[in-house]
């Protein structure tokens, strides 16, 4: 056994059957069986937890704003002992959520106002967002789709699929689609190949891309094969959602590695959020533990001003204090690209630490990770300068 093989079984855990102790008869390995037992109501969250009255009246609110609905998988990785439990509080709804607070929205990204056929989000040249269903394996309580995913709410995520094939290969600049929702994982096997085959033909697209949290709710939804249809349609790539080291679990590790040994590079997207995630021993530990299953952390996400999210929202400081802890002293591949989804529609912007600490004439004084400094000449700087001078 090599590099590893220790720590996999000491950090990846499995948690089954965890609250499903008596249930000897349970097909736990089948998704279909994840999915319809999946925890959607008071008297089974009851069950097994004790709720605070934050929680009971949130669950008795959710039902006409965004569901609850957590697979036996996931609910599992849930500490009964901890009201604070990182995992509970990403889904388990809370009173917090009937508030709407100033700056928030319904819609924080604008993505209803940049789609050009229903279900379509065209807002960068060159790459669209295609929503192809409006369920997930379990709901996230910050979701920044809350308006139109899972059926709850007003307003229902309207999909004309033809419609968006057809704007898609009419549209030749477009040459990466990515596809989201809901979850397209959750699509069966042949839905979602047809949406992959006719995907595939156009011939200005250079590959297409499938973010989902299915490997984190529902592993054992990545069946080998789900795994070889999708490898059919390569280039494809896959952007996961993991925001807390302890769901990172051996079954969601086996099905990354399923993923991964299927020739799909991975990237995973967390959110930053209060209690959660957003302190540096828990987000390196999450990092690492990607790293392990080999998946590249791409984007660390401010969370979306997405109404009744007050509670689970933290500081900007907070974010770059956090990859500045991480720049340098860790891999550098393990170190996502902090962003905020701007408000209204501006699309991913890039938040950085600031490591220069002067721009002189000819040189620039930057710092490094120990906050040393070291200057680093910078000639075209100095002929800017000399032109300016000469008139
Ligand atoms: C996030 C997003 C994309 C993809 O952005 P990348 O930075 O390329 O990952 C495309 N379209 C929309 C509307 C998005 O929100």
């Amino acid at each position: 056994m090599g590099i590893s093989a220790q720590r996999l079984d000491s950090d990846f855990l499995t948690h089954a059957p965890g609250f499903w102790q008596g249930d000897v008869n349970a097909d736990w390995n089948s998704h279909l069986w994840q999915l319809k037992n999946r925890v959607n109501s008071l008297p089974e969250l009851e069950k097994h937890l004790e709720l605070t009255q934050e929680e009971r009246s949130g669950v008795l609110l959710s039902g006409s704003k965004l569901d609850m609905s957590i697979t036996p998988h996931y609910f599992n990785l849930i500490d009964a002992s901890d009201p604070d439990c990182p995992i509970r509080r990403q889904v388990i709804p809370r009173v917090e959520e009937t508030i709407t607070s100033p700056g928030e929205m319904a819609d924080p990204c604008g993505e209803d106002s940049h789609m050009p056929v229903p279900g379509l989000v065209h807002r960068y040249p060159d790459r669209v967002l295609f929503l192809v269903t409006d369920r997930c394996a379990a709901y996230c309580r910050y979701c920044t789709r809350s308006r139109v995913v899972s059926g709850a709410g007003d307003q229902e995520l309207d999909i004309d699929f033809e419609a968006a094939f057809s704007y898609i290969e009419r549209t030749k600049t477009i040459r990466d689609v990515l596809l989201s929702g809901g979850d397209p994982l959750l699509l069966s096997d042949a839905r979602l190949e047809r949406i992959l085959s006719r995907l595939h033909k156009i011939p200005h697209l250079e590959f297409i891309r499938i973010g989902s949290r299915v490997p984190i709710f529902l592993p054992q939804r990545i069946t080998p094969e789900l795994c070889s249809m999708l490898s059919k349609y390569h280039p494809l790539w896959m952007s996961v959602h993991a925001n807390h080291p302890r769901e990172i679990t051996i079954e969601c590790r086996q099905a990354l590695e399923r993923l991964a040994n299927s020739g799909i590079p991975l990237g995973n997207q967390s959110v930053l959020l209060k209690g959660v995630n957003d302190d540096t021993e828990t987000m390196r530990a999450l990092l690492h533990k990607l790293l392990i299953c080999r998946v590249r952390p791409y984007y660390l996400y401010m969370c979306d001003l997405i109404k009744g999210s007050s509670h689970l929202r933290t500081s900007l400081s907070k974010g770059l204090d956090i990859i500045e802890s991480l720049r340098g002293h860790t891999t550098g591949y393990a170190i996502p690209q902090l962003v905020i989804d701007a408000p209204g529609g501006g699309g991913k912007v890039p938040i950085n630490p600031e490591y220069i600490v002067k721009k002189g004439d000819r040189q620039v004084i930057i710092r490094n990770y120990e906050g040393k400094t070291f200057a680093y000449p910078d000639p075209d700087n100095a002929f800017d300068h000399a032109e300016l001078t000469i008139k």
